[in-house]
């Protein structure tokens, strides 16, 4: 676990790191893999770790066992749990699941909506611990809010507060890297500098973080960034591959049957409206928990659009836009192009300031004809009133064009 500032100085910090990591991931190797195989492994060589002056409380942010999971996500984290065969990880408490084994937090937010299973698959056979910080509340995103600067977008500072959370809860902070999956597969420019901008929103604080790097254009691959993490946390190069294999399998069957319980939404009885907006925007319990609860209230069903045959939408989205570079854009943009003769209506939903959707959702509105479109753009301000407020008006709109108010 991270250790105070008293015991982590200079040269003697760095031995202590090298040792207390080699002792934990000897301990995990031990439990969860062929004895003496990590030890052989050169366990010392966890590196990306950003050890700083620990000036900040470790407890900031912290939240004991927040039952605020968001209707969705917590439906989400048991459906891919079972998928799996295990229980849903993410709901048990944080204080419950220290250990003396290697720890890997990874904060409830952006990447890990899309994630999760892989992750946790993939710490879970090497027998690493993994913590998830809190679902979202308001402490979460002040918190957050308070390491970001102007610019950061909502999602982003949304992360930053979990990142908070999870400070002296785990060895190491999961932020990984990723820039793209190939050409026009790019990711937004934030997920390509996210250990960057994590480390740098915390000046003052120890932060510990594990990370891998994917870009495809330029032949790094996930599963060799995968290799990596695993050799760098001291397993076994064999025994890192067949975790890395069984974690992909587990996150695209948890992924596959996800999407046939949405594809199931398009034929229910009722209105129908389809969510354009980014995972961890839709599923935050905090802020996306608020659109998806009123929708409910207002008898609507709500179907997301970015849960969807990823490789389909990216073949489709050409028809909304032969130029989008955006991996998930391109996905929902596809996704759109399949189903919106399916829905009554359409919800962009973003976070503030997002540059990818401010140009994807502005081209939507242009495109998106004979069809009701309502742009709703979140921020730390968004309060349930006004939300309710345009959600109602939306829904009358197209219940006075369907005849039925
Ligand atoms: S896509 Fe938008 S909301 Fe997501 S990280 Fe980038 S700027 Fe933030």
């Amino acid at each position: 676990m991270a250790r105070s500032s008293e015991e982590r100085t200079g040269t003697e910090k760095k031995r202590k790191d090298g040792t207390g990591t080699a002792a934990k991931a000897a301990a995990t190797a031990a439990a969860g893999l062929a004895a003496g195989a990590a030890a052989a492994a050169g366990l010392a060589a966890v590196s990306d770790l950003a050890g700083r002056g620990a000036n900040q409380d470790p407890k900031a942010g912290v939240k004991s066992g927040d039952p605020a999971g968001g209707g969705d996500g917590r439906e989400q984290a048991d459906l891919e749990a079972a998928a799996r065969g295990g229980a849903a990880s993410a709901d048990r408490p944080v204080e419950e699941r220290k250990t003396d084994r290697l720890t890997v937090g990874i904060p409830r937010a952006m990447l890990y909506y899309r994630y999760h299973v892989l992750w946790e698959t993939f710490f879970h056979e090497l027998g690493v611990d993994t913590v998830v910080s809190a679902p979202t509340s308001r402490e979460t995103f002040l918190t957050g809010a308070a390491h970001a600067n102007d610019e950061t977008c909502l999602s982003e500072k949304i992360f930053l507060g979990h990142v908070a959370e999870l400070v002296g809860k785990c060895d190491f902070i999961l932020t990984p890297r990723i820039c793209n999956l190939g050409r026009r597969r790019e990711y937004c420019v934030r997920f390509q500098a996210m250990p960057d901008l994590t480390r740098n929103s915390f000046p003052e604080t120890e932060l510990k973080l594990l990370t891998y790097s994917v870009d495809e254009i330029h032949g790094a691959r996930e599963k060799d960034a995968f290799l990596g993490m695993g050799k760098e946390l001291g397993f076994p190069r064999k025994a890192v591959k067949r975790a890395y294999d069984r974690a992909r399998k587990a996150d695209e069957d948890a992924w596959a049957k996800r999407v046939r319980a949405e594809e199931k939404k398009y034929s229910q009885e009722g209105i129908r409206i389809l969510i354009a907006g980014h995972s961890y925007v839709y599923q935050d319990p905090y802020f996306g928990g608020m659109v998806t609860d009123e929708l409910r209230k207002l008898d609507v069903i709500p179907v997301r659009a970015d849960v969807t045959d990823r490789k389909k939408a990216l073949d489709l989205s050409v028809q909304v836009s032969p130029t989008c570079k955006w991996e998930v854009s391109r996905e929902i943009l596809g996704s759109i192009a399949e189903h919106r003769k399916k829905v009554d209506g359409i919800i962009l939903l973003s976070a503030f300031p997002c540059g990818p959707d401010a140009m994807v959702n502005e081209l939507l509105v242009r495109k998106l004809q004979g069809i009701p479109v309502l742009n709703l753009v979140l921020d730390g301000q968004t309060g349930a009133a006004g939300i309710e407020t345009r959600l109602e008006s939306f829904i009358d709109i197209i219940r006075l064009q369907q005849g039925s108010l």
